[in-house]
């Protein structure tokens, strides 16, 4: 699915001389390859304030933390994104509010946000799934109408763009916190676990790095309860050299995603993703919908099939969480959110990533083409 050491390669020497001088420098916490890159990755997103984080899972608490919320706050994302973003949330405290996801986008509807909106909302995640950016003038204008707050999770959208009022925004610099993760697999990719936030908003700031950092801006001594968060050295001096390729990992990414286009343009039975109007999709993952009867056999006998011939593919995600006894909160039950379910049913990742050639997708796609007209 991913060529972490193909991509490793192309850079092996500028990434082996950095890790040896973190060494050499015993830089391994805080320190000045953690300032580079956080200096770094504020200009490249054009936002004033970057905080590192030990993972994109402890960022999200942390701006959740950061923004005040208390037990019993009810936040709203979708029931169709990975864990960590609802996950942090039933850690603080606070009651997930599901809302039903866009069927060409994967993102959360926006026009199903207000149903779901009640005098104890706080704020609204929005997941920009797969790389591609939420609804965000919307999601803005139903946010300032409920003075609700809005936590963008772009763990896979890192550098992925919306257009607002004609002006174009990086994701995660769009809402009041934005929140990345560089677990390795994501677009900009660590060789272990790392995690950034961002924001515009001094006070927000001020209050992340104080949580991230056991609450305590002088050492022993303590002004709330907080957590340890850190993004390390090494990591720190790995991504602020993966940052200056990114926008090259991302034409690499947004090319191979033209060329699935094309040679798929033929195939029926399957939808391939939708770019929408006044954005660009990353393709952090290129993910098909195949047509099912309202059950995932299709779709995971041709997962099998393919696995068979060598084709590694995947499913993100294979239930919605509001499926799973832990996240349905004694509420929640299947027919729901009748597009996040379908879309289980019917979602298939293909291989994507910066190292794909052209003669690496065509097999991909004969076997593909395939086991599609026999399953
Ligand atoms: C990867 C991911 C996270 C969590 O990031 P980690 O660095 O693995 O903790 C959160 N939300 C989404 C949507 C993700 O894809």
């Amino acid at each position: 699915m991913v060529d972490l050491k193909g991509q490793y390669d192309k850079i092996k020497d500028e990434v082996n001389s950095a890790i040896q001088d973190v060494i050499d420098q015993s830089s391994f916490i805080k320190g000045k390859y953690v300032k580079n890159f956080t200096e770094n990755l504020a200009q490249y997103l054009g936002v004033k304030h970057v905080i590192p984080t030990g993972n994109g899972t402890d960022s999200l608490q942390l701006a959740m933390m950061a923004l005040g919320y208390k037990r019993g706050d009810e936040v709203i994302t979708t029931p169709f994104t990975f864990v960590a973003t609802v996950e942090v949330m039933v850690l603080l405290g606070l009651r997930p509010v599901f809302v039903d996801v866009d069927p060409h986008s994967f993102n959360i509807d926006p026009e199903k946000i207000e149903a779901a909106i009640t005098p104890k909302t706080r704020g609204i995640v929005p997941v920009h799934l797969f790389g591609q950016s939420c609804d965000m003038t919307a999601i803005l204008a139903i946010a300032k109408k409920h003075s609700l707050d809005v936590i963008e999770d772009a763990a896979q959208a890192i550098s992925a763009t919306c257009e607002i009022d004609g002006k174009t925004h990086k994701c995660g610099t769009i809402g009041d916190i934005g929140s990345f993760s560089f677990f390795p697999s994501k677009n900009l990719g660590a060789y272990g676990d790392g995690g950034a936030l961002c924001t515009n908003n001094p006070d927000l700031a001020k209050k992340m790095e104080l949580y991230a950092n056991h609450g305590s801006s002088k050492k022993y001594y303590y002004e709330s309860v907080g957590i340890n968060s850190r993004l390390d050295g090494l990591q720190a001096a790995i991504l602020d050299i993966k940052l200056k390729y990114l926008d090259g990992y991302v034409k690499s990414r947004v090319g191979a995603a033209d060329v699935y286009d094309k040679l798929l343009h033929d195939t029926t039975s399957i939808t391939t993703p939708k770019r929408l109007a006044n954005r660009n999709h990353v393709f952090h993952q290129y993910t098909l919908q195949i047509d099912s009867n309202g059950n995932g056999d299709r779709r995971n006998a041709i997962q099998k099939k393919l696995s068979e011939k060598g084709i590694p593919s995947a499913i993100y995600y294979p239930e919605p969480l509001h499926y799973q006894s832990v996240y349905s909160f004694g509420v929640y039950k299947k027919g729901d959110f009748p597009v996040a379910e379908s879309m289980s049913n019917n979602v298939l990742s293909l291989p994507m990533h910066t190292e794909l050639t052209v003669n690496m997708q065509e097999h991909i796609v004969e076997n593909l083409n395939i086991v599609l007209h026999t399953t």
